[in-house]
C-alpha cells in the first residue's frame, strides 16, 4: 500500500496550517475613512427635495467613478446589496401579484427583494455548467403574468444575457441582474451587471470589495436611475416638490450609505482589477493542478466570459466515482480543505415551502393579487436540486488570501484523497 493514509482514516493532514484570511482593507481606506471621520459630517443626506437629496461629496464621487469604471450612466449606492436589489424592483414599476422569474441558485435577498413589492417569485432553474439561470427554464415558466426576469451572475460569472435579454424582449420583460459576486466580470466586453435594466453590485465585507456593508446600483436609464434615487431617499417625502407624477412604489426608505463608506468605496475601487486578476490567477493554477481527476469537473468559463471567482466552483460525476459527494468532502476536509458541499437552493426554504410571508395567513399568495397557484415543491428546480444534494462542490476564493503554495497545498490534498478513492467506496 504505498498511497500516504488519508486524514480521515487517521494520516498526516495536508494542509497543517489556517490560509491567510482575505483582507482588501489597506492604509489608503484607513486614511480617507479618517478624512471624512475628521470632517465631522458622516453623512450629508437630506430626505426632502434639495441638493443634499443625493448625498455628500462622497457619495457623489464614489458614484461619479462607479458609473465610469462599469460604463453606465448612472450609479446609485445604497446601504445594502439587499436593499439595491429592493429598490430595482420597485424602480423598474412592479406591481401587485406580478410575477418575476428568478433563480433558486443565490443568496435569499435576490427573491425576497420581488416580495418586497408584494409581486410572486417564480424560480426556475439554472444550467448545470454556469450555476446561473437556464434560459430555456425561463421561457418554460413565463405566464401572462410575468413582468421581469432577476438575474444572478453566480459565483463570478455572467448568466447567458444573449438568450436572457432576447426573451425578456420577446414577451416584453424587464431584467435587473444580482451580480453582488461578480463585480468585474465581462460579458463579450460589457461588465456583468450593465446588459440589464438595472444591475448592481455588493459591497458586503466578503465579497470581492468592501466598505462594510453597502451596494451599487448601476443603468442606463434616466428614469430608473430617478426612482432608484427616490426609493433610496424617503420617495413620499421628495416626489411632490420634486414633482414626480409617477407615484408607483414611490415608498420611499433610508437605504442611504454614507461618506465613510463612500471614500472607503473610492479606494477599493481603484484596487478592483487588481484583486480580479489575483483570483483569477489562482483560480487558473488551481484548475491546472486539479486537471486530469477523473470525475472532477472544474469550472466552465464560457466563451465571451471572464470569472472572477467568488467561489471556485466543481461537480462530481457520482457514477463515475462510485464514491458519494459526503465521502470525498469528509475526505477533503479530513486533509484541511475548506470545501463547502451545498451552496442554495432558496425555492425550498421555510418562507416558500409554507407560503408563509407578510404575517401568518400566507400573504401574498393567498390574496386576490395571487392570480394562480404558484408551484415551490421540491423537483421544480431539477439541475439545481441535484448540484446541491449530490454533486456539488466550491471553495470560497474571497474568503481567503491564498499565495500560489496554499494552491499547490490544496492540489495535493485533492490528489491525495483522488489516490485513495477506492477507500472511500466503503
Ligand atoms: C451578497 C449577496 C447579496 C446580498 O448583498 P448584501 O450587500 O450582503 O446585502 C445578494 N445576492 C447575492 C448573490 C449575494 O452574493
Amino acid at each position: 500500500m504505498s498511497n500516504p493514509k488519508l486524514a480521515l482514516f487517521g494520516g498526516s493532514k495536508t494542509i497543517q496550517t489556517t490560509f491567510k484570511r482575505y483582507n482588501p482593507i489597506g492604509v489608503e481606506e484607513v486614511e480617507a475613512a479618517k478624512q471624512v471621520i475628521e470632517s465631522g459630517v458622516l453623512s450629508q443626506f437630506l430626505g426632502v427635495w434639495h441638493e443634499d437629496f443625493y448625498g455628500g461629496p462622497k457619495v457623489r464621487e464614489f458614484e461619479r467613478q462607479c458609473a465610469e469604471y462599469f460604463g453606465v450612466k448612472h450609479a446609485v449606492t445604497v446601504n445594502s446589496w439587499t436593499s439595491g436589489l429592493v429598490a430595482a424592483v420597485g424602480a423598474i414599476g412592479i406591481e401587485p401579484g406580478d410575477e418575476v422569474i428568478v433563480t433558486p441558485w443565490t443568496m435569499s435577498a435576490t427573491a425576497t427583494a420581488i416580495l418586497h413589492w408584494n409581486a410572486i417569485p417564480v424560480f426556475a432553474d439554472i444550467d448545470p455548467e454556469t450555476f446561473n439561470l437556464d434560459p430555456k427554464s425561463v421561457e418554460a415558466n413565463i405566464t401572462p403574468y410575468t413582468k421581469a426576469i432577476m438575474v444572478a451572475d453566480i459565483f463570478g460569472q455572467s448568466a447567458d444575457m444573449d438568450a436572457l435579454m432576447a426573451t425578456a424582449a420577446k414577451h416584453g420583460l424587464k431584467i435587473i441582474s444580482d451580480t453582488a459576486q461578480a463585480p468585474g466580470a465581462l460579458y463579450k466586453g460589457k461588465y456583468a451587471g450593465t446588459l440589464a435594466d438595472v444591475g448592481g453590485y455588493s459591497l458586503n465585507y466578503h465579497k470581492h470589495i468592501h466598505t462594510g456593508e453597502g451596494g451599487i446600483l448601476v443603468t442606463d436609464n434616466d428614469e430608473i436611475a430617478e426612482r432608484l434615487q427616490l426609493i433610496r431617499n424617503h420617495a413620499e417625502a421628495v416626489v411632490g416638490d420634486k414633482g414626480v407624477t409617477n407615484l408607483s412604489n414611490m415608498i420611499g426608505h433610508n437605504f442611504r450609505l454614507g461618506e465613510i463608506e463612500c471614500a472607503i468605496g473610492i479606494e477599493q475601487l481603484k484596487k478592483l482589477d487588481r484583486f480580479v486578476q489575483s483570483r483569477q490567477a489562482l483560480a487558473n493554477r488551481l484548475t491546472e493542478g486539479l486537471h486530469g481527476l477523473r470525475g472532477l469537473r472544474t469550472p466552465v468559463v464560457k466563451p465571451g466570459c471572464t470569472h472572477v471567482y467568488y467561489v471556485y466552483p466543481m461537480v462530481l460525476d457520482i457514477e463515475a466515482l462510485g464514491v458519494s459527494r459526503e465521502r470525498i468532502h469528509a475526505a477533503l476536509q479530513a486533509e484541511g480543505v475548506a470545501v463547502s458541499k451545498h451552496y442554495q437552493n432558496i425555492h425550498l426554504l421555510p418562507l416558500y415551502q409554507r407560503k408563509i410571508a407578510y404575517g401568518s395567513m400566507g400573504f401574498p399568495w393567498t390574496s386576490d393579487i395571487c392570480r394562480r397557484d404558484v408551484d415551490y415543491s421540491k423537483g421544480i428546480c431539477p439541475v439545481a436540486e441535484q448540484l446541491n444534494d449530490s454533486t456539488y462542490l466550491g471553495f470560497g476564493m474571497c474568503v481567503y488570501d491564498l499565495t500560489e503554495d496554499d494552491v499547490d497545498l490544496i492540489v495535493t490534498a485533492f490528489q491525495k484523497v483522488w489516490n485513495s478513492l477506492d477507500l472511500l467506496n466503503t
